[in-house]
């Protein structure tokens, strides 16, 4: 399973370095189709939740890091410059769709 797997990637920013690991978590709210994806990094930098991190892998799409904290506004997917590379899942509640009562 995915989410049981350590990820770990080494990022060396001069004398910074860290390790990163995926946290576990239940909802998986992006996906990737490798297939478009040109790991251009454009949706890990405009998320303002800071879930997503580059892979260290150049060329594949970025980390979803922090899956839970996902508030599902679309940014990533609105800035990705190859459509159909990024997708948004949304769960189901924020599926429902509200109608207006009717007053008799
Ligand atoms: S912005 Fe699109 S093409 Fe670039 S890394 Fe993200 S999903 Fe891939
Ligand atoms: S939908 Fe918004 S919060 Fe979620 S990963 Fe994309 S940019 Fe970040």
């Amino acid at each position: 399973m995915q989410n049981d797997k350590l990820i770990a990637n080494s990022f060396d920013f001069s004398n910074v370095s860290f390790s990163l690991e995926e946290v576990p978590c239940s909802v998986q709210p992006l996906s990737f189709d490798e297939s478009l994806c040109i790991g251009c990094g454009t949706c890990a930098r405009v998320c303002q939740c800071d879930i997503l991190f580059p892979s260290d892998k150049k060329g594949t799409h970025p980390i979803i890091a922090y899956p839970g904290e996902c508030y599902y506004c679309g940014a990533c997917v609105m800035a990705c410059p190859r459509t159909g590379a990024i997708s948004l899942n949304h769960p189901l509640r924020n599926r429902a769709k509200f109608v207006p009562i009717i007053s008799q």
